[in-house]
């Protein structure tokens, strides 16, 4: 069984100097804690604090987006090149950039085919709209999704996937923990499918949308869910230490290790 692996999505939140405080308290509250991979993902111009407030710790650092060339004329991205050094992950099609800046599943495949091949760790974020789950249709959206993502990707060695459901980011409105384990499940069903059982038994899949303290447990504990991808509850260093230690004590049910 992977190493449970919490990531904070900061998003456009924190100044560079509150970000490099919030690093530092986090890397003081979370100093003992330990059976959990830990991801802080600031905005792009904090990498470089993040990282200095975290070096010699065991918390990584992660980006919330990148371009899928090295280099060129693409005014106002960042390119692989530019993080590695300053960051090992990086999310990638984020709900919120599939809805504010059209990116398709397409576009996601290349920068996740790019992030492999720089040496970076791509979370890649995959979930159905409400309407999607209204009308029954979650798992053919998100089987879709995925498949379009990782189309090419010959070995995810270093791929995370994290289910986040639209309707459940930001919302407060998380999903039940039978409704994200089935879904986790299917997707390591489907990592299987292309890549092997033992790749995606390998694979974390994480669930993402409205996680609290008072939920992780519920999702750390299902037998295809590796953590959790947390949004608002990552700016608080309370809320964020909570999640982190839950997630280091629970045990999942009904998984081979
Ligand atoms: C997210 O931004 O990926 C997210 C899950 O946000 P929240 O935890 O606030 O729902």
């Amino acid at each position: 069984m992977p190493t449970p692996l919490i990531a904070g999505n900061w998003k456009m939140n924190t100044t560079i100097q509150e970000a490099a405080q919030l690093a530092g308290h986090l890397r003081g509250s979370l100093g003992g804690v330990s059976g959990v991979e830990v991801v802080l993902c600031p905005p792009y111009v904090s990498l470089s604090e993040v990282a200095m407030a975290l070096q010699g710790s065991a918390i990584k650092v992660g980006a919330q987006n990148m371009h899928y060339e090295d280099k060129g004329a693409f005014t106002g991205e960042v390119s692989p090149q530019m993080l590695l050094g300053l960051c090992q992950y990086v999310i990638l099609g984020h709900s919120e950039r599939r809805r504010d800046f059209a990116e398709t599943d397409a576009i996601v495949n290349r920068k996740v085919r790019k992030a492999l091949a720089s040496g970076l760790h791509p979370i890649l974020c995959v979930g159905e709209l409400l309407a999607d789950r209204q009308a029954g249709r979650e798992e053919a959206v998100v089987s879709a999704s995925l498949r379009a993502s990782l189309e090419d990707v010959a070995v995810p060695r270093s791929l995370v996937v994290a289910y986040e459901p639209v309707w459940a980011i930001g919302t407060g409105l998380a999903a039940t923990s039978a409704q994200a384990q089935a879904m986790c499940a299917l997707i390591r069903r489907l990592l299987a499918q292309q890549f092997g059982a033992e790749e995606a038994r390998a694979t974390r899949v994480l669930y993402g949308g409205s996680v609290t303290p008072a939920n992780i447990k519920e999702f750390a504990s299902q037998p295809d869910i590796d953590g959790g991808l947390v949004g608002g509850a990552s700016l608080n260093a309370q809320q964020f230490t909570e999640i982190v230690r839950t997630t280091a004590s629970a045990r999942p049910q009904g998984r081979p290790a």
